[in-house]
C-alpha cells in the first residue's frame, strides 16, 4: 500500500512538472508529449493529420512542438475548437467524405504524420468497444495510406484486444518499424497502448485486404460457431456486426419451403440460407403457416432462438401432415430436443466402465503429482544439507540431538505427585549389571545433619555416610526457625515428611524445582543479613557491596586479628548510627586498615586525605565512615596556610585531630543555634596559623581576581582591533566626504553622522522567541526564520514586561499630569 502511494506520488509529481513545463493540463495531452519526447517525430514534421481530434488537445500540443510554419488538421464527429495554425473537419474518418474533404485541404501536400487517438462512443461490453476501437484503427490506417508521405509517422491509439497482434502483423507489412508503447500517462488499468509506427514504406500497391477488418481480424473457426448459431446465438465468442456477405448478396440464398419440409434435419436447412420462399399452395394455406411464421421466412438471418424454434414446431407439423410417408424417421431430430433416448445397458456400462478408467487416471495422476511433489522436496533438502556441509555448519554423521519419545522409563509427563515420584524412584530394577544382586543395607531416606560430628565433603555428601541414623528431620532448622531464621521447606532438601505435606496441601509439583541456585551456606547467611537489616539494625550503617557484607564472622577476625575491637559482638544493641562501628564490608576493612597504617607508620601526616578532613569542624573530628569525596573544596586563605603547613610537616594531624576534641566533648541534639555556634568557636583549640602565611594566601587570591584570564585578553584584544578597524574606516570616508566639493556642509554633516554611527560599536540584537506550549517539552531547536543570536522567552515573560511598560506609561502620564493640572489623571486614583 505504501509502494503503491509513493509510486502514484511521484506519478503525480511527474505530472505536475510536466504541467509546468508544457502549460498543458490534460492526460490526453501528456500522452502525445511523452509519445514525442520519446520518438520525436512532430518536430520533423511539417503537415500533420490528426485523426479523431476533437476537443483538440493532441492538435494543440503537435502544433506547438512543429516548426512554425507547419500545418495541422484535424478530423473528428464533433467539432474541434479552434486552435490558431490549425484546421478543424467535422468527418466520420470510416467514410469517403472525409477522404475527399481532406485532400482538399491538402491538395497535393502529403502529411509527415498521422495521429491518430480515435474511440468510438459504445460503451456496450469491452470487447465489442475493442473490436470497434481497432476497427476505426484500421479505417485510420487506410487515410494514412493515402496521405503520408514515404518515411512518414502514424502514431495511433490500440486496445490490447485479441485482434491486436492481426493489427500489428499489418502495421508491420506497412511500416519500416512498429514500435508499442504505454506512456505513464496512460492509466496503468487501461488496455489502451500507442503503436507508433516509423518510416512509412509507402508500397506502390496495397492488397485492399490488409486494410478490411472483415479479413484482418476473421475468425477462423467460422464453421464450428455457425452449426451452433442458430439455436444458442449467446454462445458465440463474439457478436460480430458483419451485415450480409458480399456473397448473400450477390446469390440468391433462399430454401423452397417444400425442399425445408422435405429435408430430414430442418435446424441444418436452416444453416446458411437467407429466407423460405413458400412454394406450395398447401403450405401457404396450412393454419400453421401464421403471418409470424411468414415473417420469420423471410430473413432466417435475423431470427432469434424462439423464432427458429417456431420455426422447427411449424416444419414437423407441415411435414408430419403433407411430407410423412418421405420423412418418417425425419422426428428423431425433434424429439431429440423434447426427450432423450433412454440408454441401454451396455451404454450404461460403458458410461460406468469410462467413469471408472477417469477416476483411476485421475488417481494415478495425483499419485505421480504427489512422488513427483516428495522427490523435489527431497532434493530440496539435499541441496541445503549439502550447503550446511559446506559452509561446515554440520558434521557428516551428526544427527544433532533426537527426541526419545519412546524410553518410557524417563517418561516424567504421568508423575503429578510426590507419591508417585516415590513409586517411580522405588522401583527395583529388573535386573543388576552385574549378574548378582548386590545387598545394600537398607538405608533411611533421610538423615539429620550435625554440624559438630558430620561434616559435608566437596560432592555434598557426609563424610561419615554409610552409618545409618534415624530420622530426625521434624528438628533439622528448628534452631533457626525459633530465631526467625529458619529455611522454608522449599528451600530445604525437599525430603522431609512436613514438607511433604506441605508440597501436598499446595497441590505443587514434585519435579518443579525451585530456580534459585543457592547452596544451602548461602541462604542462610544471606537471610541472617537479611534479619539484621530488617530488625531494629536498619540505623546501622550498610554498604551497597552485598558480596561481603553477609561475611560478618570473617570481618570479626580480621579485626581482631587487627587489634580491632568488634563492639557489635559484645554488645549490638548500644550501637549508634554515628558511631557506626559494626562498619560493614569494604569499608570497615578500609578503615581498619587505616587503623593500622596508623600504628604502623611513623610519618603521621597524609597528605591525600588533608582536604577532606580540614573541611569542617566535624571533618577531623568525627565521621570517620564518610567516604572521601572527589569533589573539589573551596578553601580558605587560614585553611590554605594550614595545609601548607601540615604539608611541609610543621604540623602534624595528629595536633589537628587532638585539638579537634575536648573532653566533654558530645553530640547533643536540638540545641539551639546560638549554643552551637558558641561551642563550635570555644570547644577547640585554636589552630594558630601564622598571621603572615595566611595574608600571603590572601593577596595571591587577590591576584588572581586581579588578573584577567588569557580568553578575556584575548577577546578584548580583538574587540579593540575591530573597533579601530571600523574607525579607521570611517575617517577615510570622512575624509573623502569633506573632500566632496558638490556636496553642501549640511549634506556632508549628514552624511558624516551617518558614517560615524554605523562605526560606532554596533550591539547584538537578540530575537526573543516565545516559548510555545508544543515546543516547551522538546529540546531547543532555531525556531524557523530566526538568524542571530536569539532567546526563547516565556510568554508570562512577555506579559510582565508588557504590563511593566504599561505600568511605566501610565505613571509617566499621571506625571505629566499632575505636572500640568491638579485635577486627578488615572495615575493619580
Ligand atoms: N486526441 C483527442 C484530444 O487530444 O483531445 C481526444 C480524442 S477522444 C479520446 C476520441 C475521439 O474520437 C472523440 O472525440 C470521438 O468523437 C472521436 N471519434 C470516434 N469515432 C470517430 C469517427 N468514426 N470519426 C471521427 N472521430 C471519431
Amino acid at each position: 500500500m505504501g509502494k503503491k502511494s509513493k509510486v502514484g506520488k511521484t506519478r503525480k509529481d511527474k505530472f505536475y512538472q510536466l504541467a509546468k513545463e508544457t502549460g498543458f493540463r490534460s492526460r490526453a495531452a501528456f500522452k502525445l508529449i511523452q509519445l514525442n519526447r520519446k520518438f520525436g517525430f512532430l518536430q520533423q514534421s511539417q503537415v500533420c493529420i490528426d485523426l479523431c481530434a476533437a476537443p483538440g488537445g493532441w492538435m494543440q500540443v503537435a502544433k506547438q512542438n512543429m516548426p512554425v510554419s507547419s500545418i495541422v488538421i484535424g478530423v473528428d464527429l464533433f467539432p474541434i475548437r479552434p486552435i490558431a495554425g490549425c484546421i478543424g473537419l467535422v468527418e466520420d474518418i470510416t467514410t469517403e467524405k472525409c477522404r475527399q474533404s481532406l485532400t482538399k485541404e491538402l491538395q497535393s501536400w502529403k502529411a509527415d504524420v498521422v495521429l491518430h487517438d480515435g474511440a468510438p462512443n459504445v460503451g456496450r461490453n469491452w470487447l465489442f468497444d475493442a473490436y470497434q476501437q481497432i476497427c476505426l484503427t484500421l479505417n485510420a490506417l487506410k487515410l494514412g495510406t493515402q496521405f503520408l508521405r514515404s518515411g512518414g509517422w502514424f502514431v495511433t491509439k490500440v486496445f490490447r484486444s485479441k485482434d491486436y497482434n492481426a493489427l500489428l502483423w499489418v502495421l508491420k507489412q506497412l511500416f519500416k518499424k512498429v514500435h508499442a508503447t504505454k506512456p505513464s500517462a496512460s492509466r496503468k488499468e487501461s488496455a489502451e497502448i500507442f503503436v507508433v509506427c516509423q518510416g512509412y514504406l509507402a508500397p506502390d500497391r496495397i492488397d485492399p485486404r490488409l486494410l478490411d477488418s472483415k479479413y484482418v481480424f476473421e475468425e477462423l473457426d467460422l464453421e464450428g460457431k455457425k452449426k451452433s448459431s442458430l439455436l444458442h446465438p449467446e454462445k458465440q465468442k463474439r457478436i460480430k456486426a458483419e451485415g450480409y456477405t458480399e456473397q448473400d448478396i450477390a446469390l440468391r440464398n433462399d430454401l423452397a419451403a417444400t425442399e425445408f419440409m422435405q429435408a430430414e434435419n430442418a435446424l441444418a436447412a436452416l444453416q446458411g440460407i437467407g429466407s423460405i420462399r413458400i412454394d406450395d399452395e398447401r403450405i401457404a394455406r396450412h393454419k400453421k403457416t401464421t403471418t409470424e411464421i411468414l415473417e420469420c421466412c423471410k430473413d432466417i438471418k435475423v431470427l432469434g432462438r424462439k423464432d427458429i424454434k417456431g420455426l422447427l414446431l411449424w416444419w414437423k407439423a407441415i411435414k408430419d401432415e403433407f411430407f410423412k410417408t418421405e420423412a418418417a424417421e425425419e422426428e428423431t431430430l425433434v424429439v431429440e430436443e423434447s426427450t432423450p433416448k433412454p440408454l441401454t445397458q451396455e451404454e450404461i456400462e460403458d458410461m460406468e466402465d469410462a467413469d471408472l478408467q477417469q477416476q483411476i487416471e485421475t488417481l494415478a495422476d495425483e499419485e505421480q503429482k504427489d512422488l513427483k511433489r516428495k522427490r523435489k522436496k527431497t532434493l530440496k533438502t539435499k541441496a541445503k544439507l549439502h550447503e550446511k556441509m559446506n559452509l561446515n555448519m554440520v558434521i557428516k554423521g551428526d544427527d544433532g540431538p533426537v527426541e526419545e519419545a519412546e524410553h518410557e522409563i524417563f517418561d516424567l509427563k504421568g508423575i503429578s505427585s510426590v507419591n508417585e515420584l516415590d513409586q517411580m524412584l522405588d522401583i527395583e530394577p529388573d535386573f543388576d549389571v552385574e549378574g548378582e544382586p548386590e545387598q545394600h543395607p537398607k538405608l533411611p531416606k533421610f538423615k539429620k545433619y550435625d554440624k559438630d560430628d558430620k561434616r559435608m565433603d566437596d560432592d555434598a555428601n557426609y563424610e561419615n555416610d554409610d552409618e545409618p541414623e534415624p530420622s530426625q528431620d521434624e528438628d533439622s532448622d528448628s534452631d533457626y526457625d525459633r530465631k526467625g531464621l529458619g529455611l522454608s521447606d522449599d528451600e530445604g532438601d525437599g525430603s522431609s515428611a512436613k514438607g511433604k505435606q506441605k508440597k501436598k496441601k499446595r497441590g505443587e509439583h514434585p519435579l518443579i524445582k525451585s530456580g534459585d541456585f543457592r547452596d544451602k551456606d548461602t541462604k542462610r547467611q544471606q537471610r541472617v543479613q537479611l534479619w539484621y537489616e530488617k530488625d531494629n539494625l536498619q540505623n546501622i550503617e550498610t554498604d551497597d557491596d552485598d558480596e561481603e557484607t553477609y561475611d560478618l564472622d570473617n570481618l570479626a577476625k580480621e579485626y581482631k586479628a587487627k587489634g580491632v575491637s568488634v563492639l557489635g559482638e559484645t554488645n549490638r544493641s548500644t550501637l549508634t548510627p554515628d558511631t557506626g562501628t559494626l562498619a560493614l564490608g569494604k569499608k570497615a576493612k578500609r578503615r581498619a586498615r587505616h587503623e593500622t597504617d596508623a600504628k604502623e607508620s611513623s610519618s603521621e601526616s597524609s597528605s591525600s586525605e588533608s582536604e577532606e578532613e580540614l573541611d569542617g569542624d566535624n571533618a577531623v573530628a568525627g565521621d570517620m565512615s564518610k567516604e572521601p569525596k572527589a569533589k573539589k573544596v573551596r578553601l580558605t586563605e587560614e585553611e590554605l596556610a594550614l595545609g601548607s603547613l601540615l604539608v611541609r610537616g610543621k604540623k602534624t594531624r595528629r595536633d589537628l585531630v587532638d585539638a579537634a576534641w575536648n573532653r566533654y566533648a558530645f553530640n547533643d541534639e536540638n540545641l539551639p543555634a546560638w549554643f552551637v555556634q558558641e561551642e563550635r568557636e570555644h570547644m577547640t583549640k585554636p589552630q594558630p596559623v601564622p598571621k603572615e602565611l595566611t595574608e600571603e594566601y590572601q593577596r595571591k587570591v587577590q591576584e588572581l581576581n586581579v588578573r584577567p584570564i588569557k580568553k578575556v585578553m584575548e577577546a578584548k584584544a580583538r574587540k579593540k582591533r575591530r573597533v579601530t578597524k571600523r574607525l579607521a574606516k570611517a575617517k577615510k570616508m570622512a575624509e573623502k566626504i569633506m573632500e566632496n566639493a558638490d556636496a553642501t556642509s549640511q549634506e556632508k554633516a549628514k552624511q558624516l553622522k551617518k558614517v560615524y554611527k554605523k562605526a560606532q560599536e554596533k550591539k547584538k540584537e537578540i530575537t526573543y522567541v516565545v516559548a510555545k506550549k508544543h515546543t516547551a517539552s522538546r529540546r531547543a531547536r532555531r525556531p524557523a526564520g530566526v538568524k542571530g543570536r536569539y532567546r526563547v522567552v516565556d510568554p508570562r515573560e512577555k506579559k510582565d514586561k508588557r504590563s511593566l511598560d504599561a505600568k511605566k506609561r501610565r505613571e509617566k502620564g499621571s506625571k505629566g499630569k499632575g505636572k500640568g493640572s491638579r485635577s486627578g489623571g488615572r495615575g493619580k486614583r
